[in-house]
């Protein structure tokens, strides 16, 4: 089945035995009826199982390509899930320019566990391999990266990962599987914030972990089933409604990704636009091969590095929406030095070039002129 046809079908098989209703019905159940004990139809509890939840792991599952689909209450839900694969005195090679939270769980609970993490440039992948050692056991991805746009070589990643027996994740929020599939490069798992472009209306929080190996598998599932991070039948259901247009979603917010970066690029009062898909961005050429396209987030800063004009733009959209978060419909801006990486010391951002001025935008599915319109209107 090709991907098209996956967002709407995957997984969806014999989902309404009773009525052959065309969308999963919504269980809202914690318990079913057993005839004797253990005599059930495969759910017992709804924190172990949920026939709606169920069937969005398993379109989860299909759209990545994996065999195992597992959905949480959010996406550092999903995170903080992995992590519980680890023991004290493990350590994590991790994405240096990373999703606030992400950097937040890492360091603030996991390392009083005794788990370290070393945050590391993966620009160029083969860094990667000069901080594992014996204790390492996972390597953290996130590509594109929040908010500089980097790109990380995943099949690199995999390879350095085969080579010293250590786990892969990829959090595969930016992309989606629309334009990029972490397990078809050698990743072992692949995470989101379904939050974001999964999900797509801005309606629901969710992560989800997606995986090929059974053992693997088995130990995620065991985590997610003893340690209770699960979402609700009702937003599974809101999720599955989204992902049934995630295709033609991603589609239209490539094309106005395209247009507002190369409106961005020749502004004169703007500096550096960060979006993968200029050929000027240095790993281009890794874009290219790895991704189906270019996706429709992208970075600025206005010339001068100046906080006050970055702040004046965002506050002067009208279109935009000044607010967290990313991949609706409706387009977004956001002031990351300010808002979702108000948690890094300013030293430690601006190391990964988040500035002051840095202005980032979750391009939407609107007519491209009229945000465009919105960007000139706004930045004057
Ligand atoms: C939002 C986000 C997360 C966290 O997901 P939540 O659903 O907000 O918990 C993790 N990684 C990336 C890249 C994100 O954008």
């Amino acid at each position: 089945m090709k991907f098209n046809t996956k967002a709407i079908h995957g997984g969806q098989h014999d989902v309404d035995p009773a009525y052959g209703a065309v969308m999963p019905p919504i269980y809202q159940t914690t318990t079913y009826s057993q005839t004797t004990p253990g005599g059930h139809k495969g759910f017992e509890y709804s924190r172990s199982g949920n026939p709606t939840r169920a069937a969005l792991e398993r379109a989860f599952a299909s759209l990545e390509n994996g065999n195992y689909g597992m959905a949480f209450g959010s996406g550092l839900a999903a995170i903080d899930a992995v992590l519980k694969l680890l023991k004290p005195g493990d350590e994590v090679v991790s994405t240096n320019d990373l999703y606030g939270g992400s950097y937040r769980l890492f360091t603030k609970i996991y390392e009083d566990f005794g788990i370290k993490f070393h945050f590391v440039g993966m620009g160029n992948a083969s860094n990667i391999e000069n901080f594992i050692t014996e204790k390492t056991k996972l390597i953290w991805v996130e590509t594109p990266t929040n908010p500089m746009m980097n790109i990380i070589d995943i099949k690199a990643a995999a390879a350095i990962a085969k080579k010293h027996k250590v786990l892969l994740a990829v959090d595969n929020t930016f992309a989606t599987p629309y334009l990029q599939q972490p397990l078809e490069l050698g990743a072992d798992i692949v995470m989101h914030s379904a939050t974001k472009y999964l999900g797509g209306h801005s309606d629901v929080v969710m992560g989800a972990l997606i995986v090929k190996d059974k053992e693997l598998a088995d130990r995620l599932y065991f985590i997610q089933n003893a340690s209770g991070a699960i979402c609700g039948p009702q937003d599974s259901f809101l999720m599955l409604r989204g992902l049934k247009t995630l295709h033609v979603r991603m589609q239209r917010h490539c094309e106005n990704g395209k247009k507002v970066a190369e409106y961005l690029a020749t502004h004169p009062k703007i500096e550096n636009v960060y979006w993968p898909g200029f050929e000027s961005h240095a790993n281009h050429e890794i874009a290219k091969a790895q991704m189906n396209d270019f996706g429709g987030m992208i970075s600025f800063v206005t010339k001068g590095n100046n906080y006050e004009d970055a702040i004046k733009i965002v506050e002067n959209l009208k279109l935009f929406t000044l607010a967290e978060s990313l991949g609706g419909v409706e387009s977004l801006a956001g002031h990351p030095a300010s808002m979702t990486h108000a948690s890094i010391p300013k030293e430690e951002r601006e190391k990964t070039g988040v500035v002051d001025a840095l202005i980032r935008l979750s391009v939407g599915i609107e007519d491209a002129d009229d945000l465009i319109a919105d960007l000139e209107q706004a930045i004057g």
